[in-house]
């Protein structure tokens, strides 16, 4: 699950790590209003959408940056209106932008240095890892593709957490001096403390600012939390924003099933997470590209299926429709009936292969064979594969 800036921000200053004062805006005039609370010379009005590369995106069709420095109530209320209810086009939102729909109006920093801190799970250590770089700001990615060697981390232990001799180390790799290097000793391991104790996967201050008087404080904040351990944080649930979530993605954990978006151009319809993911990789290795992870499950029944099919059908850029069944628990009967049904109540606009195997296969092939359904069949996970691209014109 992923939250917002300003939610990330509320659950730091709980967690006593520094950040800036800041409200909420939903309105011109709530930012205007939100300018005087903080009562300062400067301020920065920011998007709120869940994705970054903010400050250098663009409002689609106008000049409106998604983070803008302030310097009074009237100057709130103008950058304010040009981001609510505009789409915001950054580097993680693709073409079609972001809708905003609230902004955070934030006091203005003193900024003398900007650096990069971020703790995410380390797959390799089977743990958690902080990194940091004095390379902070805007692109911390082009500083991990051309000098990694910029990028510091320290691996820490989840129920001791990181140890004030590493903080120090990174600390010192970051170049700072004097106070600011108890700062940034309590600062990291607070944060270290707090990813653990939400379950957080990625928890990153981009960026981490050392303000003129040597404080440290987070001036962005992104976290992003593990769902399998969301039943044991209720109060990280009201954090949640379906508006920012893809809506097929909704519509389909509402039927049980789980569908992942993805960009390609051949919908799968898969049972079991393994083989969806094997039907997947096939269709790359033949050329293709897949429209969506979907796994229908191990029982699922004619209504799942058609609703399956609904969501993969409703992808403008679905090409073609593979159906991959081995039918253990789920019979392939089923889904033979269930292709049907779908067919009846939702009609197919583009091409359907379908490979079944397993339990009730010569029933469920015969249902399909004698329906006036033109479907292609597929021996095996090979041919399903290489018919789909061929069908979805690749
Ligand atoms: P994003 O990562 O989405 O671009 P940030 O929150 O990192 O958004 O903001 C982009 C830049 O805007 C920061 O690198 C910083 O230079 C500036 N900025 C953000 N918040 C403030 C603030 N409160 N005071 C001064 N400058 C800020
Ligand atoms: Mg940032």
């Amino acid at each position: 699950m992923k939250i917002h800036e300003f939610q990330a921000k509320e659950i730091l200053r709980k967690a006593g790590v520094p950040v800036p004062r800041g409200v909420v805006a939903k309105t011109s005039d709530e930012a205007a209003a939100a300018f005087k609370t903080l009562a300062g010379k400067l301020a920065v009005v920011k998007a709120q959408i869940h994705a970054g590369g903010r400050g250098k995106g663009k409002v689609k069709g106008s000049e409106q940056r998604g983070v803008e420095l302030v310097k009074s109530a009237e100057d709130a209320s103008r950058v304010a209106t040009g981001l609510l209810g505009k789409e915001l086009v950054t580097i993680q939102t693709g073409a079609a932008g972001q809708a905003v729909r609230q902004v955070l109006v934030e006091e203005g920093c003193d900024i003398a240095r900007e650096l990069y801190l971020g703790i995410v799970v380390d797959r390799a250590s089977a743990g958690p890892v902080i990194m940091v770089s004095s390379e902070g700001g805007m692109n911390i990615e082009e500083v991990a593709e051309k000098t990694p060697e910029l990028i510091y981390k320290e691996q820490f232990d989840p129920d001791a957490g990181l140890q004030p001799y590493q903080a120090r180390k990174l600390a010192w790799k970051l170049g700072l001096k004097g106070k600011s290097v108890a700062a940034a000793e309590k600062f990291m391991r607070q944060l270290c403390r707090v990813f653990v104790e939400t379950d957080a996967s990625l928890v990153e201050i981009n960026p981490l600012v050392v303000t003129g008087a040597g404080d440290l404080i987070a001036l962005d904040a992104k976290m992003t939390f593990d769902d399998n351990a969301m039943f044991r944080h209720k109060d990280l649930a009201k954090y949640r924003d379906i508006a920012e979530e893809e809506p097929t993605e909704i519509q389909a954990a509402a039927a049980g099933l789980s569908y992942v978006k993805l960009d390609g151009s051949i919908g799968c319809l898969v049972n079991g997470a393994g083989l969806a993911m094997s039907t997947m990789d096939l269709i790359k290795l033949h050329g293709g590209e897949p429209a969506n992870f979907l796994d229908v499950g191990g029982g699922a029944n004619v209504d799942q299926v058609t609703e399956a099919f609904r969501i993969l059908l409703a992808d403008k850029n679905t090409k073609a429709v593979l159906v991959n069944i081995f039918g253990g628990i789920m019979r392939c009967t089923t889904i033979a009936n269930a292709i049907l049904a779908a067919y009846k109540t939702v009609g197919f606009n583009v091409p359907l292969v379908v490979r079944l195997e397993g339990t009730e296969v010569e029933e469920g092939r015969k249902i399909l064979a004698t329906s006036d359904l033109a479907i292609i069949g597929a021996e095996g996970l090979t041919d399903a594969a290489k018919k789909v691209v061929a069908a979805a014109g690749k």
